[in-house]
């Protein structure tokens, strides 16, 4: 019978619950590692603000901004900041960077809605401002939930200004209205898909007039307030960045408290868990280790500060300029985790998901070979070997990681920054964590696959090598 046993466990694979896998020191170790993360969400709303709290570890880590032409020594610890949208971190290794680099890549931007370039108006003496939302969102979620408005607005004379209301106990917050359930009738009978337009996501944001007569009362009020607080007119709003987010912070989820809830963690627990595992080399790494947190995945990664803009190019090839090393030969050495989010199994909608190839809350690191949809258009496909790399480096480093894929085949799909970054010819596979309710307002994650994804980053960063 024992034999049979040991055939079973070297012959077959078994899921593992990370409960029953990790000693209850690393346990402990997750739960401590959940407080700090949670303040990164609180603290980075947007990918602006990400980046600042993203900037403030880096510096508290000895990072300092890079400036081109820097003498750049094994040792060295540099980021850079682009556009204020997006952050590179570099910490020089011992080896020449046209033997390789360690990437990771994770993306600030999470889904929300942004305003439109003319937004505010008045309907029957109530104020709203019309939003157009960024990324994919499940409409009917976002109305009757508190929204924070944040971003920025840049005056005429060129002054950028800040903005952050309804993050604050004592702040106002700002709302989508909805239905009634007497009078949902019609509305009950529409397609989910079509029964909240997204013409219709306009944000309650005021209903006392200025005066007591007088064309557009309501609106100036509106106006007047936000002009006394940022001195900025309706004009400004043109050239503004301003969004609207769930407001609220990250909390601990379920009476053990072994999930957390918040706004934004696609992805921003791959931005968190890959910045920390540079910021915590403790020692030079063989390889120079780089994480990437950019701007835009959720649109495609396109324009300026997306994944598939040339200014990682750029700072990668300042980089090799530093050790006359050609940039083409360095990509062709090197790795990169496209660390991003994947769907964690849902009891309540087993028949989205492949059970037997679906990721697991609680199952560690999730490693995922290829994305896309419909016959995998659109993903970088890992190969067998760089997946075979990762299961080598995770298993001896006491790393829990699981295979998985996005769901059943032709259900649906989606995609990350690995074929922008293959692209490249810089051998790619996705890392992540198994999300649920991804894209929500309150998206989940289970405390023992964040931190055994931190863990997986770091034994890339100190050991990978093709
Ligand atoms: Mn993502
Ligand atoms: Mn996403």
């Amino acid at each position: 019978m024992s034999e049979e046993k040991d055939l079973r466990k070297t012959l077959l694979v078994q899921r593992v619950n990370g409960f029953d896998f990790l000693s209850r020191d690393e346990v402990i170790a997750a739960s401590n590692y959940a407080p700090g993360y949670k303040k990164y969400l609180d603290e980075g709303k947007t990918e602006r603000s990400s980046v600042l709290a993203s900037k403030a570890l880096a510096e508290g880590a000895g990072y300092v901004p890079y400036v081109r032409g820097m003498t750049l020594n094994p040792g060295t610890k540099v980021y850079t900041i682009h556009r204020d949208k997006a952050i590179m971190l570099a910490h020089i290794g011992q080896k020449p960077l046209e033997e390789g680099a360690l990437f990771a890549a994770a993306h600030l931007d999470a889904p929300r809605l942004d305003l439109k370039p003319s937004p505010l108006y008045e309907d029957e003496e109530m104020v709203f401002f019309k939003t157009h939302y960024y990324g994919g969102i499940r409409k009917y979620q976002w109305v009757t939930i508190p929204l924070a408005l944040h971003g920025v607005v840049v005056k005429k004379d060129g002054e950028v200004v800040d903005v952050c209301v309804g993050e604050n106990e004592d702040d106002p917050v700002l709302v989508i209205t909805d239905l009634l359930p007497h009078l949902a009738q019609d509305q009950n009978d529409k397609k989910l898909g079509s029964a909240f337009p997204g013409e219709n996501l306009n944000v309650l944001i005021g209903g006392a007039p200025y005066a007591d007569e007088g064309k557009d009362r309501f609106k100036l009020a509106i106006m007047s307030i936000l002009n006394d607080t940022y001195g900025i007119t309706e004009h400004d709003l043109f050239s503004a960045e301003l969004s609207l987010v769930p407001a609220g912070k990250a909390r601990d989820v379920g009476l053990d408290r072994s999930f957390i809830g918040a706004y934004g963690q696609d992805d921003r627990v791959c931005s968190y868990t890959a910045l920390t595992a540079l910021l915590d080399l403790a020692e030079t790494p063989e390889r120079t280790a780089v994480c990437i947190l950019v701007d835009k995945e959720e649109i495609g990664s396109e324009g300026i500060t997306g994944m598939q803009s040339a200014w990682f190019d750029g700072f990668m090839t300042d980089l090799c300029a530093s050790q006359n090393a050609r940039l083409h030969v360095c990509f062709e050495n090197s790795i990169c985790l496209s660390a991003d989010v994947g769907n964690a199994y849902d009891p309540n909608y087993p028949e989205v998901s492949d059970k037997r190839n679906n990721a697991r809350c609680n199952g560690g690191a999730l490693v995922t070979k290829y994305t896309g949809a419909r016959g995998k258009a659109g993903a970088s496909d890992a190969s067998a070997e760089l997946v075979g790399l990762m299961r080598r480096l995770f298993e001896e480093n006491g790393v829990l990681w699981q295979m998985g894929e996005l769901g059943k085949v032709d259900q649906g799909g989606g995609g990350t920054v690995a074929k922008f970054m293959a692209n490249r010819n810089i051998s790619t596979i996705d890392v992540g964590v198994p999300v649920l309710s991804m894209h929500a307002p309150f998206e989940l994650t289970a405390k023992l696959d964040v931190y055994m994804l931190y863990k997986a980053i770091s034994v890339f960063y100190r050991k990978a090598a093709l």
